[in-house]
């Protein structure tokens, strides 16, 4: 058996918890690579070292001064741990100098800023190492570049290259335990690129592939991924199995525990995600996999918000008759890079739903509106604002679809919840009803209610 074990942002914030990692890896002969995040929240208020490095480059760039302090807290927190664990002090040295020198020597600011943010990660893999050597097992640094993970950037997402795996092979049989930052890679040209946040997920599952894992363990503070987020339902039913369309579906509907991206790598490969929790490593956990065999027990697999989103609505007589409309609407934000997720349509209306997040600026907002009025003949057009979407998902949701269909009703009416729009997925796997905001916490617990219990 080949494992790969990641450690998120919690699991490696501090010393006592780094020991606690630790202990795992000593324990368990058959992990082969660790993938390490930049230390976490080590309490409620506390700000991840991430957090700081991004704070760090804004300052830099506006000539803040305070930017020599924020150096400072980002290095005491590398002090603190260095200290607790007991090993060579110098380290603190190395990173001041790789801090200043890609703050001083990278003009380019995005490229600054990529460096800068794959600090944390990189520091962290660096001192645990260590201390793993001081612990007498061999163990090695091996960074994203000795490993040739090698990506190239597009606007939304990372795309790993092919050559990345056959570079990762060539590690497959040394008798080491590595340890590798996660988070960021190389470009072709050599420029650090770091990838979105949580992306330590991503390192891990491309290391599961690179070097022909069999599982892929996540740790981080929860024994299982549940039916629900747990900080809305109270005690939501754990998850033993789940699908990888289905966590796909709820981390891209707002399940924090394993970043999207980072099931991609592992879907060709059936490589197993197992998700364990730092703190009480022996119970629990959750297996991610191609198929689950118990789809007619759970037939739905968890509930989820999705965020918010802003609706386009457009009525005009005849609209179905002319060819292209919908092209034409999808063009103009093709143009303004913002991805539309949800076409409900009738005969003669349509709306365009799009995630709030992506609107950066009134000016863009009032530049996608000024378009539209001014190419489209349209009888009525407005914009919902405030509205929420919920995914109800599960491989089992296509048997009993008409079932889901009268609950979900049934909760909406008795809740006297607005309905906003209800979307039946085209894969059969989910269905995503859309609420105004206000009633967002409300309708996540009457359908878990109705659905789970
Ligand atoms: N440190 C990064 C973040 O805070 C990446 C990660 O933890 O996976 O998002």
């Amino acid at each position: 058996m080949r494992k790969i074990a990641k450690f998120g942002g919690s699991s490696v914030a501090n010393a006592e918890q780094i020991k606690k990692v630790c202990n795992i890896i000593l324990n368990d002969n058959d992990i082969r690579a660790v993938v390490v995040s930049a230390p976490g929240k080590r309490f409620d208020s506390d700000i991840k070292v991430t957090d700081l490095l991004i704070e760090l480059c804004k300052e830099y760039r506006n000539d803040d001064e305070r930017y020599k302090k924020t150096i400072n807290t980002i290095l005491d927190r590398y002090d603190e741990i260095i200290s607790d664990l007991n090993i060579d002090k110098s380290l603190l040295d190395t990173y001041r100098n790789i801090l200043e020198k890609n703050l001083t020597e990278i003009e380019d600011h995005f490229y600054m800023e990529n460096a800068i943010k794959s600090c944390g990660e990189d520091f962290n893999a660096r001192l645990i190492a260590e201390y793993i050597k001081s612990l007498d097992i061999k163990c090695r640094y091996l960074s994203p570049k000795e490993a040739g993970i090698i990506v190239e950037h597009t606007l939304n997402k990372p795309i790993i290259l092919e050559e990345t795996y056959d570079n990762l092979n060539k590690f497959k049989n040394e008798d080491v335990l590595f340890i590798v930052p996660g988070f960021y890679a190389y470009s072709p040209q050599g420029k650090i690129l770091t990838f979105k946040r949580g992306g330590s997920d991503l390192t891990g599952s491309i290391l599961a592939r690179g070097l022909d894992c069999d599982i892929y363990e996540n740790y981080t503070d929860m024994n299982y991924i549940y039916a629900a987020n747990p900080k809305l339902i109270d005690k939501p039913r754990p998850i033993t199995n789940i699908t990888y369309r289905e966590m796909r579906e709820l981390s891209y509907n707002g399940f924090e525990i394993f970043q999207e991206d980072a099931v991609t790598p592992l879907l060709s490969k059936s490589i197993k995600i197992q998700v364990k929790n730092t703190n009480d490593p022996n119970n629990g956990g959750t297996i991610i996999e191609t198929k689950r065999n118990n789809v007619d027990e759970n037939p739905i697999i968890g509930i989820s918000n999705v965020g918010d989103f802003l609706a386009f609505n457009i009525t005009e007589y005849l609209m179905n008759q002319e060819t292209g409309y919908i092209k034409k609407l999808l063009d103009i934000f093709e143009y303004q890079h913002i991805p539309v997720e949800h076409i409900p349509t009738g005969i003669d209306s349509l709306s365009i739903l799009i995630r709030k997040k992506y609107i950066t600026s009134e000016f863009q907002m009032q530049n996608i509106i000024n378009t539209i009025k001014s190419n489209f003949n349209y009888d009525h057009f407005d914009i919902t604002d405030n509205i929420s979407a919920i995914a109800i998902v599960g491989e089992g949701l296509k048997n009993i679809m008409v079932e889901t269909l009268y609950k979900i009703s049934k909760v909406f009416y008795e809740e006297k919840i607005k309905l906003e729009s209800i979307i039946h997925g085209a894969s059969n796997n989910s269905i995503f009803v859309f609420v105004n905001k206000k009633d967002e916490e409300n309708a996540i617990n009457a359908l878990y209610n109705e659905l789970f219990k």
